[in-house]
């Protein structure tokens, strides 16, 4: 079905008029709202009704007179796919208009390329398409690392994997005929925390994602910031000692080879071999039988005590004080939610930040919390791209592999 653009406008309003309001608004509720009379809101509601976006709950009785059957977005009959990268996997989401996970599929990828990366992708979206066919919405929110230019769904650059040029979106929509919305995969993952997690309710919070990359995303008045096409919320690149080590970005000092967790299990492992007198350490004991150490084993003799997992644990922890200082001097958010491998296996790791940040750099108290510890929020975040294009992603067959976010 074509619609032209009121009609466009109108059903998007209808959309939001339901996911903005505090209870589900019946076909009444939404023409006053709107400013519609009763039957055209009817009608629009209908057409939304049979292209299996909306759904009519039962009715419930409220008072005198005919009552107003509740409508809601369909929990059952239209899907969208979020993917996320972490490390060396993909976790695929299947969701429902309203943001529910319906499944959720784990992908491996065994030996990392850049080919692999996007194959095991590919599959991955391929097998969902066989099981939901076209009760899927024709498009993919891809929680990607690295710098992304939206408007061509291009891998700009990923220097924690050594990573340039990548044209993930045409490879993915030539293969499988989907749409990409690709953005950078904490910033997906701060989506997921806006809509299912700590970020629910809070209108203005900044997500910080740590662990081989980092990234941020920043939401003012309930929305993902974005400013230019390419790079928002990159603060991996934030000159944090200018005379610390080079970082592959080809600049000195940045935070990324001070604070991620390739910078910990280096420093870890660099003090284990120069040092002996850390020879009766929990870490020094995994390190001889191992001959490596991870970062889950860091955090968790951290955690329980151990002084020098906890000094390793400050010294990749206070760059991301200065930056988190910085980023509530100029935006003074309501929330700071930190997330990634190295916040969500760390609690010490959170806890020290939130010490240090509160007393150190003259903040006002903000709640400096643990991001959530679903490996699919990040998935479920990319797929919100997906759900809130609903109505063109139904009634416009999108001639484009890339759009606007
Ligand atoms: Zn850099």
């Amino acid at each position: 079905m074509s619609v032209n653009d009121l009609e466009l406008k109108t059903f998007k309003a209808i959309i939001e008029c339901i996911e903005e309001g505090s209870e589900k608004p019946s076909r009444a509720a939404i023409a006053k709202e709107l400013g519609l009379s009763r039957t055209t809101a009817s009608n629009y509601v209908n057409k939304l009704i049979s292209s299996d976006i909306l759904e009519e709950l039962d009715s419930e009785s409220q008072g005198r007179g005919r009552p107003g059957k509740p409508l809601t977005l369909s929990s059952s009959k239209r899907y969208a796919i979020g993917a996320f990268f972490d490390e060396s996997d993909w976790y695929l989401s299947v969701v429902n208009l309203q943001g529910n996970p319906i499944e959720n599929l784990h992908y491996p990828i065994e030996r990392m390329t850049i080919d692999s990366f996007i194959q095991v992708l590919i599959g991955g979206i391929q097998e969902i398409q066989k099981k939901y066919g076209s009760q899927l919405l024709p498009a993919i929110g891809i929680g990607s690392p690295g710098v992304i230019d939206r408007k061509t769904g291009t891998i700009i650059k990923a220097v924690d994997l050594g990573w340039r040029d990548i044209p993930l979106g045409r490879i993915v929509l030539q293969q499988t005929g989907f749409s990409c919305y690709i953005l950078n995969r904490y910033r997906a993952t701060g989506l997921g925390e806006a809509h299912h997690g700590q970020g629910q309710g809070v209108k203005d919070f900044i997500f910080i994602g740590i662990g081989t990359g980092m990234g941020s995303a920043i939401f003012i008045d309930g929305k993902l910031m974005f400013t230019t096409n390419i790079h928002t919320g990159g603060i991996g690149h934030i000159i944090v000692d200018p005379h610390g080590p080079y970082c592959s970005c080809g600049r000195k000092g940045c935070a990324l080879p001070l604070a991620s967790t390739d910078a910990l299990i280096a420093n870890v492992l660099k003090s284990l071999k120069e040092n002996p007198s850390l020879a009766y350490t929990p870490l020094a004991q995994r390190y001889s039988t191992e001959k490596t150490v991870t970062l889950q084993e860091i955090m968790q003799a951290a955690e329980d005590g151990d002084a020098f997992a906890r000094q390793s644990v400050h010294t990749v922890a206070d760059p991301m004080c200065q930056i988190i200082g910085h980023l509530i001097t100029i935006i003074n958010p309501k929330k700071i939610v930190l997330g990634g491998p190295m916040a969500t296996t760390g609690t010490y790791y959170v806890n020290y930040i939130k010490e240090k940040v509160t007393n150190d750099y003259l903040t006002p108290e903000i709640p400096i919390v643990q991001g959530s510890m679903d490996v699919y929020t990040g998935a479920r975040g990319a797929a919100s791209l997906v759900t809130k294009r609903v109505v063109e992603l139904t009634f416009h067959t999108p001639d484009t592999w890339y759009q606007e976010q």
